[in-house]
């Protein structure tokens, strides 16, 4: 236990580097690049980035120019880092001097680039997204017909890659798939000899289908499912992280008694009950009042009554005395609770529950096992 902190995460690298292996082996030649954004989906962005570094990765992707700020000290200076949600108006100083390569999302940004370029006297890098069918962003149609029209816009732009955005990715039996994966092989015809990037964790994993040259691994990298769906796929990534909550303090109450705020709950029966040291200002879904489980000792004990902001109780009565004292370490995250699980029973997605880990934490890194030689053998 670490004092004074509301629970224990570890963040298992070398599992980052395997899940890492396996997206390459399934999409090789494609490279994977590592998406980045949201400090690495909560994990810590720095850190990631060096595991992944040193497993090969040679692309990063972030969504705001903020982050991509705060990350592009700890890349070496040739390793692209790329701004998912594009160039701000405004941002193209910022972005030139920070030596970022910003994914153009409009015309407008094509020109301000361009524009950025020109007054430096050097091409700039850019990639170029291209909306095949989710609306959210990119290039639309119409925009793209112009650009046929008018290449020079790109004059002074050295294009590093071009990219859509799958929406359905997580099933990959939707057809959908299919359509906007055709829409883009004939819009990146328009755009010969530049590499293209498709695939997100669940286009990556899909089978029977061409990855292009560059996929965008996210949550699958952080041991998500890359599928889900009604019908979910078994998990191929190995788990990321595990987080322990602590016993705060124990009591037994009668048959009748009421737990938490508003007394949602009404213990059946004379019961053990458990108070624990994360709550929902730590990320834990305040959904899961009264309908989420944690372990102890590989043994359930369900939520019970409101989660608070800083605690939340669970009912340990059937749970072996010897492993109840304050201070004891109660799995939220681990080999019995995946990330899907909580995310299922909270009817929200692991990568809500990953992005919104709490700040409270001790957090502790396993290093990769390349990543520990070097560390036995005192390289930075
Ligand atoms: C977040 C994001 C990704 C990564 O998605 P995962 O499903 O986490 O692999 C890839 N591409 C774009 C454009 C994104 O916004």
């Amino acid at each position: 236990m670490q004092h004074g902190t509301a629970a224990t995460l570890r963040i298992d690298l070398g599992a980052l580097v395997a899940n890492y292996a396996l997206i390459a082996r399934q999409v090789a030649p494609a490279a994977v690049a590592g998406v980045v954004k949201a400090d690495a989906y909560g994990l810590g962005a720095a850190e990631v980035s060096q595991a992944l570094l040193a497993a090969g990765c040679r692309h990063f992707f972030v969504a705001h120019l903020c982050e991509a700020t705060a990350l592009k000290p700890h890349l070496p200076a040739d390793i692209p880092l790329y701004i998912l949600n594009g160039l701000p108006p405004g941002a193209q100083a910022a972005c030139a001097a920070l030596g970022a390569v910003p994914v153009l999302n409009s015309l407008v940004q094509i020109d301000d680039w361009a524009a950025a370029a020109r007054s430096r006297g050097r091409a700039l890098p850019a990639v170029i997204q291209v909306d095949t069918g989710m609306s959210r962003l990119g290039l639309t149609p119409d925009e793209l017909a112009i650009l046929r029209d008018q290449p020079h816009r790109l004059d002074g732009i050295a294009l590093q890659l071009i990219m859509t955005h799958l929406a359905c990715a997580d099933e990959p039996d939707d057809a959908f798939n299919r359509e906007q994966r055709d829409r883009f092989d004939a819009i990146a015809s328009q755009f010969p000899g530049v590499p293209r990037s498709i695939d997100n964790s669940g286009g990556a994993m899909a089978t029977g289908v061409r990855h292009g040259d560059v996929v965008r691994a996210g949550i699958a990298l952080y041991g998500g499912a890359p599928h889900g769906g009604p019908d979910p796929h078994p998990n191929p990534m190995q788990a990321v992280i595990a987080l322990d909550a602590y016993i705060l303090q124990l009591r037994t109450v009668p048959a009748g008694a009421g737990v938490g705020y508003g007394l949602t709950h009404r213990c059946d029966r004379p019961s053990h009950i458990a108070t624990l040291s994360v709550g929902y200002a730590d990320g834990w879904p305040r959904h899961l009042s009264s309908r989420g489980s944690a372990y102890i000792g590989g043994v359930r004990a369900p939520i019970v009554g409101r989660v608070s902001m800083d605690s939340m109780a669970i009912d340990v009565t059937d749970v072996p005395d010897h492993l109840l004292h304050p201070g004891a370490s109660v799995e939220l995250i681990g080999p019995h609770q995946t990330i899907d699980a909580v995310a299922a029973q909270a009817d929200t997605i692991s990568y809500e529950i990953l992005t919104r880990l709490g700040h409270r934490y001790a957090r502790s890194y396993l290093p990769a096992p390349a990543a520990a030689a070097d560390q036995r053998s005192g390289k930075p």
